[in-house]
């Protein structure tokens, strides 16, 4: 779980609605495109990025079968009117859904839904359950605003009712046009800002209201694990700051959502597996970007894991997290 899919072709948004930065694509040399916001170059892609067929043999090399894809974060648009980011989402969905039915052994897919509109991303995703999508990706904040805002409470709350699961996966870094150097906002805003949203759903109360939500944070969790001494010591040095809204300790929801296993390092790998559970880490990849574990789990494989284990994480711990 956890790679990401484009349409090879994109309509030019910025044009149709009139406004906006919004991503467009440059085919400007065989198997690759410039990814264009307006007229800034965000970032060049190559056909693995949009090539269902090209995927399915690089995954091949490593054993891998299903791939759960969903957008790239950039396409949220949360920024643009609700009508608009509707559209767009609705586009991006249909052509997940095309994936979906061409390649059913080989791919699962996550939609997108507009969560600056709380009514238009239920109607979305109440949509995307009939199309048959196992559940949804969102950004880690909303034009800023945290998870645990009321506004998206009944979203949450349709994903319980509807069993559709998230994946929260970082995008619009804190602190990001203070850091730009050096690659900060993808290595140190990311891991921040999934912590970020997983500490905001749990002090908020989201996890606690809605204990039938399956949410899945990307990277491990960013560095919301590797700190939950803090965030616990917090909640019990300064409760007048921390417990306002929930009274439960954030140490008792680790193994009750999901991470993946992104972290690029197998003691913090270790670690994680040993405070959620070994049923509660996927075997996640960030594929195709550079940022990912682009040999699908190799050095989850050498760890040492019994077979039970290693079929826990490679498979069988998504599809609890998908489908119950
Ligand atoms: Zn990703």
């Amino acid at each position: 779980m956890h790679t990401h899919l484009l349409p090879e072709r994109l309509p030019n948004f910025a044009d149709k609605f009139g406004y906006g930065d919004f991503i467009h694509l440059q085919h400007h040399r065989k198997g690759f495109a410039r990814m264009m916001k307006g007229e800034v170059f965000f970032r060049e892609i190559g056909e693995n990025c949009w090539d269902p067929q090209v995927r399915i043999h690089e995954y091949a090399r490593y054993h891998t079968p299903v791939q759960v894809v969903c957008t790239i974060p950039v396409m949220f648009s949360y920024w643009a009117k609700a009508q608009d980011c509707l559209d767009l989402s609705q586009f991006l969905n249909d052509h997940l859904a095309g994936i979906v039915e061409d390649f059913p052994e080989h791919y699962i897919a996550l939609g997108t839904i507009p969560m600056q509109d709380t009514d238009l991303a239920i109607k979305e995703l109440e949509r995307l359950k009939t199309l048959g999508f196992p559940g949804v990706q969102i950004g880690s904040n909303v034009n800023q605003l945290n998870l645990g805002e009321a506004q998206f409470y009944p979203i949450f709350e349709a994903c319980a009712a509807l069993d559709m699961a998230v994946f929260v996966h970082p995008w619009e870094m804190m602190g990001e046009a203070d850091m730009k150097k050096y690659w900060l906002p993808w290595l140190v805003g990311m891991p921040a800002e999934t912590a970020r949203a997983a500490a905001s759903m749990i002090f908020s109360g989201v996890l606690e209201r809605l204990p039938g939500l399956r949410v899945c944070f990307a990277h491990a969790g960013g560095s919301l694990i590797p700190t939950i001494g803090r965030l616990e010591h917090g909640f019990n040095c300064r409760p007048d700051l921390v417990a306002i809204d929930n009274p439960v300790t954030p140490r008792h929801y680790l193994g009750k959502f999901w991470v993946d296993s992104a972290t690029h390092d197998p003691q913090l790998l270790r670690y994680i597996l040993d405070v959620v559970g070994e049923t509660k880490v996927c075997m996640g990849t960030d594929y195709p970007f550079p940022l990912g574990d682009l040999e699908i789990g190799t050095f989850i494989e050498k760890m040492g894991f019994t077979e039970n284990t290693l079929e826990r994480i490679m498979y069988k711990n998504t599809l609890e997290w998908l489908y119950g």
